[in-house]
């Protein structure tokens, strides 16, 4: 639902001023200019919505290049509603489309597009679209949609699984692995033709009613197959009524079964990334606790600066924020995990060389089930 004028300048109200948010914003710490900060930015809103100034690039600009990581809500005390303040913003003065919104609206499109382009030859002069789609490597053929029973399923237990747009497109592995997993736990998975994208990517700029049109086709996709849909990629979050289920959070409440499969141990050396998206915190370290063997190091705070399509739109910006990420990573680590798509595209095509595997924790999990 669209906020209204006056909801939106009640919200601009609650920001007292404080600046507390400030060290928390990555792009105010990489610009230092107060129009690249949540209090800026909110500032720049209250002025356009009251009409004492009219948008033209510089401001658009400041806009656009927030990332909606969210780190300044968290850290706000007067609980400003910011993501909801500037995607109102956005509604009535949009981000301006890129090629890739368009295409992740045809994600079978896309999924063909990215196999193809796994096929070229290794070259490190491609197109970032191209490196973008080689960055996690090879992958295996995308699950078919369909039915894919537990052994010992009861009718109750039955997810959908969303195959979304980038994912579908470069992590069919991930997804494999979410199936085996999720069987292994007695769950039946359904995947039901006719899904697309959750909407996330739209509805961050603005596009309300491209958002709503994949919420929609969604719920009729997966209306007669389930309850819970499980999304493996954190910055999936569909819209209302269409609850998708982080599968980290769905994995987090199993503890007590998963401690109870078998787990042969992996040697690997495992550098965490947290996405700004991710809302399950330290249950991915969690998880992966129950691999024996395998060494987990947490990376540092901080957004990579993938942000939906903000990689492609503002390239300076997203590879300026990626490098600190990449720099944490210490000699001899194996993988990075990540959660959402997003992040592990960015974050691999920035260690050009593969020099180490990025990958998604349920990957790792279904690599180490006996
Ligand atoms: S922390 Fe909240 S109240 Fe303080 S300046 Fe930032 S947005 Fe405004
Ligand atoms: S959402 Fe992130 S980038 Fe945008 S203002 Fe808040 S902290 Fe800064």
């Amino acid at each position: 639902m669209k906020d209204t004028t006056a909801d939106l300048l009640a919200a601009t109200d609650q920001c007292v001023k404080c600046a507390l948010c400030l060290p928390h914003c990555p792009t105010y710490q990489h610009y230092r200019d107060e129009n690249e900060s949540p209090r800026g930015r909110i500032a720049l809103a209250e002025a356009l919505l009251q009409g004492q100034i009219a948008m033209d690039g510089r401001i658009q600009q400041h806009l656009d290049h927030c990332l909606t990581c969210r780190r300044c809500e968290t850290a706000c005390p007067s609980r400003v509603p910011y993501t909801r303040l500037l995607r109102g913003v956005r509604q009535r003065w949009p981000v301006r489309a890129h090629w890739a919104r368009v295409l992740l609206q045809q994600p079978a499109w896309l999924a063909r597009a990215a196999l193809l382009a796994r096929r070229l030859p290794a070259w490190r002069h491609w197109p970032l679209p191209i490196r973008l789609a080689r960055a996690l490597g090879p992958q295996p053929a995308l699950p078919a949609c369909g039915t894919y029973p537990a052994a010992d399923a009861t009718p109750s237990r039955r997810l959908g699984l969303l195959l979304g747009c980038a994912t579908r497109a470069t992590q069919a592995n991930a997804l494999r692995a979410s199936i085996r997993l999720l069987n292994a736990l007695g769950y039946t998975l359904v995947i039901p033709p006719h899904q697309g994208c959750c909407g996330a990517l739209a509805a961050h700029q603005g596009a309300q009613l491209q958002a709503d049109a994949c919420v929609q086709q969604n719920q009729t996709a997966f209306a007669d197959s389930v309850e819970t849909i499980i999304s493996i990629a954190s910055g999936c979050t569909g819209g209302d009524p269409l609850a998708l289920m982080d599968i980290v959070v769905f994995l987090a409440q199993h503890h007590t079964a998963l401690r109870q499969l078998s787990w042969r141990p992996l040697h690997y050396r495992v550098v965490l990334h947290q996405p700004c998206t991710s809302q399950a915190g330290p249950a991915v370290t969690d998880l992966l606790a129950h691999i024996p063997g395998l060494q987990v190091q947490p990376l540092a705070g901080g957004c990579c600066g993938a942000a939906g399509d903000h990689l492609l739109r503002q390239r300076r910006q997203a590879v300026a924020l990626r490098q600190p990420v990449l720099a944490q990573i210490p000699a001899g680590a194996t993988h990075l995990v990540t959660t959402n798509v997003g992040c592990a595209l960015h974050l691999a095509e920035g260690q050009r060389g593969h020099a180490i595997r990025v990958a998604h924790p349920v990957e790792l999990l279904a690599e180490s089930l006996g």
